[in-house]
């Protein structure tokens, strides 16, 4: 499924599976998660997409072939492709364990083509192993919403009262990590969205209202999951002084002007980018251990476009994945 041009549906193209380049490996897809950057890509709010793109940064797949100098993995291995798909490992991010911050940094499903389709070749340095408890269409959404929600969740520190605001794939998954380590989490979903209350109760939220309301009692920490740049001040209004706010999307709507008062009192607002592989071995070694339940609606590959627009509605509780059989 590719996208010609942002702003309008993907569209079934027939490829020619592609060859595994030095250090690659020819992946078949069997599953691959759909992420709200995803959208963000389609919906052109990502600049310069690369050309007749195809999306999709949380792929499980399995090694086919492997490209010249590429001797991690085997043939049949079940591997899994995030977001982060290269990085230029010379400059000073990536010599400071900051590889998420490369400027040279290739992002799957955005500059390199991604997992809405058959077959897909990945830098083979770049791939996870998986753990063995997770179906392949389970799997797939921890790589970006388990994995960037786990990055988000590390930056918040060791918040005791945990708020998440926007209830969806990242934050069912992080919810649950939260409270293995002994949180507690306050679910902030969109007004009259009591369905979606209930499903933030069931995965692990103490507490769940609407964005609007305050907390029964002030937070530590917050994390923004909805890319909604209004929730920015009403965030920093519900944590306690040394509280932080991060805002772990790729896109957010402007950010309104906000007194400095809710600032004030040694309140961080910081953003999470990307991710580290280092973050993905880390949560990708705790996730069975919780163990993270993931909740998923699947797709046939060919309705990826109903999957976007299910997720565009904010209709799908926990994650949309497409699922390629054959
Ligand atoms: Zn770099
Ligand atoms: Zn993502």
């Amino acid at each position: 499924m590719v996208l010609d041009q942002p702003g309008h549906p993907l569209r079934a193209l027939e490829l020619a599976t592609p060859v595994p380049g030095a250090r690659q490996v020819l992946l078949k897809v069997r599953a691959c998660a759909v992420c709200r950057t995803d959208l963000h890509v389609v919906d052109g709010e990502l600049p310069h997409p690369k050309k007749l793109l195809i999306p999709g940064h949380e792929i499980v797949g399995t090694v086919v072939e492997a490209g010249p100098g590429a001797g991690r993995f085997k043939k049949g291995d079940r591997l899994g492709v995030p977001w982060l798909g290269g990085s230029c490992g010379a400059c000073p991010s990536c010599r400071s364990g900051r590889e998420n911050l490369c400027d040279g940094a290739l992002l799957t499903g955005y500059q390199i083509d991604g997992g809405y389709a058959e077959y897909t070749v990945a830098d083979e340095r770049f791939c996870f192993r998986l753990p063995d408890e997770y179906a392949d269409a389970q799997a797939a959404p921890l790589l970006c919403a388990g994995l960037i929600g786990y990055r988000s969740l590390v930056a918040a520190g060791d918040a005791r009262r945990l708020g998440l605001y926007g209830f969806g794939a990242a934050a069912h998954i992080v919810a649950q990590v939260a409270r293995f380590q002994g949180r507690r989490v306050f679910a902030f979903t969109r007004p009259g969205d009591d369905d979606g209350g209930r499903f933030a109760r069931d995965h692990g939220a103490d507490w769940a209202g609407d964005s609007t309301q305050a907390p029964p009692e002030p937070l530590d920490a917050a994390i923004i999951f909805a890319p909604v740049g209004v929730l920015v001040p009403i965030a920093l209004r519900a944590v306690a002084k040394g509280g932080t706010v991060v805002c772990a999307g790729i896109h957010m709507s402007d950010i309104p002007s906000l007194p400095y008062s809710l600032l004030w009192g040694e309140r961080v607002l910081r953003s999470v980018a990307n991710l580290t592989r280092r973050d993905g071995e880390e949560f990708l070694a705790l996730a069975p251990r919780v163990p993270v339940r993931v909740e998923i609606r699947s797709y046939p590959l060919e309705r990826a476009n109903e999957a976007l627009e299910a997720l565009r509605r904010g209709e799908v509780r926990g994650a949309a994945v497409l699922v390629i059989s054959g």
